[in-house]
């Protein structure tokens, strides 16, 4: 099976009966044999048996003639926040705390991807309940960027991005709550999607900050995102932030040319900024204004307070979220206690890992009384005011244009030591969670030593299809997306 097929080209070849499903489904195991133990991507996995007679049982009723769904025997990850009702699947949130945890029910998206045909193959690793930028934060080790296994996938979804980047899936879904699909998905070389909030349901997604949560998809180029994204969105009633308006339509081939783009000056001024990354921006800006689009640079004085607002909105909203984990209704219980109280507290200091812990006290602080009003409050009124000038923005511009990181991927540990640094790592990217706008990371330019490096275009609110349009169109013209981390492809399957 050819590895350098697009999602949509092999789901039309299964279809066609040219690929059989079973192949398709042979290939991926066999980069999962080879990889995945050292690059540690699944914390769940289908044993290879099943998931071979479920895609031969795709091939038998294409056979037979009957119509199937949009991802006909095609293997897809989920990340481990995501719940799923399967017997050999489990979900643990990257966390001790969940224990192997079986969900008694599938999320929306997962009963949309079965509905289509598509065979869930795995769970995929994940900083714990996906509080980070690098993978590092999983109970369960970190992930391993397949570019250079010395470095970090991204995070917090970097099972999945690495999924796709070593064609151990074909299309996989994590969460984004400020930037956990998109890094992961520059960091590795992969288009990945954040829809607009409310596009995609929430139901079944372990919430962190659920006012900035969001489930988006991660795939081989951003038109195999725009296919997967016209499946998983739509009004859930199961959630209730799930929005009932009709997205409005794009063009199939959308047209470069007359397009507004704003590209903030604190995106590629900043000194922070790693200069390759800075490069590959500038050269989009380049390409974008050769096909006829604007570009303008503009000072956006309100980025400078983005990184405070996401952290206290987003650390506020998990204390809260994780009240749920106090070993009475899921995974693990520390025994034995005198009361109930130590029931609690032992079974959650044993439970959460470092980061989570730290987040929980902030959180709480924020929200306490007497603080409340200085930290939750005012962060409140901050993301409110942010919106009305992204608004504004959006009247003068149709895209704003960036890195989604401003560095490539970095070792294992180096920003282990001091979690301040890593949070800075945001900085392109909470914005769109901030303000609930779509946004996608596509590959530019690989950096001088050939590290992936992912550009950010966000879009306005619910035009996420002209958004996919937009950068496929640029896709099209750029093809970074075709380039693969040759180590893991250089055994043929
Ligand atoms: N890096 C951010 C954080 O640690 C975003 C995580 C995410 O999007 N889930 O909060």
């Amino acid at each position: 099976m050819p590895f350098d097929l697009s999602l949509i080209d092999i789901v039309e070849r299964i279809k066609s009966g040219e690929l059989r499903a079973e192949a398709v489904m042979e290939a991926v195991y066999s980069q999962i044999n080879q990889y995945n133990s050292s690059l540690n991507v699944y914390r769940s996995l289908l044993p290879r048996e099943i998931a071979i007679s479920r895609a031969r049982i795709i091939d038998e009723e294409i056979s037979s003639g009957k119509t199937l769904g949009k991802l006909a025997g095609i293997p897809v990850s989920i990340k481990d926040n995501i719940c799923i009702k399967d017997p050999e699947l489990s979900n643990a949130c990257g966390s001790q705390i969940l224990g192997e945890y079986h969900s008694p029910y599938n999320a929306t998206v997962v009963e949309k991807l079965l509905q289509e045909d598509a065979v869930i193959i795995g769970t995929t690793n994940m900083d714990e309940f996906a509080m980070g930028s690098s993978t590092e934060n999983s109970f369960f080790s970190p992930t391993r960027n397949p570019w250079d296994t010395e470095r970090v996938p991204g995070g917090s979804s970097g099972g999945a991005a690495v999924s796709i980047a070593s064609g151990m899936a074909l299309l996989a879904l994590g969460s984004d709550t400020g930037g956990s699909v998109r890094q992961p998905a520059s960091m590795c070389g992969v288009s990945g999607l954040k829809p607009s909030y409310g596009t995609v349901s929430r139901y079944g997604l372990v919430a962190f900050g659920s006012s900035l949560d969001q489930i988006g998809c991660l795939a081989p180029s951003a038109a195999d995102c725009r296919y997967a994204f016209s499946i998983i969105h739509g009004h859930d009633p199961h959630e209730s932030t799930s929005a009932k308006l009709k997205l409005s339509a794009a063009p199939d081939v959308a047209k470069l040319s007359g397009l507004r783009v704003c590209l903030p000056d604190e995106y590629v001024a900043a000194e922070s900024f790693d200069p390759d990354v800075v490069r590959s921006v500038h050269e989009l800006e380049a390409l974008l204004q050769k096909h006829g689009a604007t570009v303008e640079r503009r000072s956006l004085d309100f980025l400078k307070y983005v990184i405070p607002t996401y952290y206290v909105l987003a650390f506020a909203e998990a204390s809260s979220n994780l009240g749920r984990f106090d070993g009475i209704r899921y995974g693990i219980r520390k025994q034995d206690q005198p009361s109930l109280k130590s029931l609690y507290t032992s079974t959650r200091k044993k439970g959460f890992g470092v980061e989570v812990k730290r987040r929980i006290m902030l959180g709480t602080f924020v929200l306490s009384s007497g603080y409340y009003d200085q930290y939750y409050g005012r962060a409140l009124q901050v993301r409110a005011w942010m919106e009305k000038q992204v608004a504004l923005l959006f009247e003068e511009f149709d895209f704003i244009l960036g890195p989604v990181s401003p560095f490539p991927a970095f070792k294992l540990g180096e920003k282990n030591e001091d979690p301040l640094a890593m949070y800075l790592a945001d900085i392109c990217s909470v914005l769109a969670n901030l303000t609930r706008t779509p946004a996608i990371s596509i590959p530019g330019r690989p950096t001088s030593d050939g590290l992936p490096v992912g550009l950010q275009l966000m879009g306005r609110r619910f035009e996420d299809h002209n958004l996919l349009a937009t950068a496929s169109a640029i896709q099209e013209l750029t093809a970074f997306h075709k380039l693969r981390p040759e180590k893991v492809f250089a055994t043929k399957p």
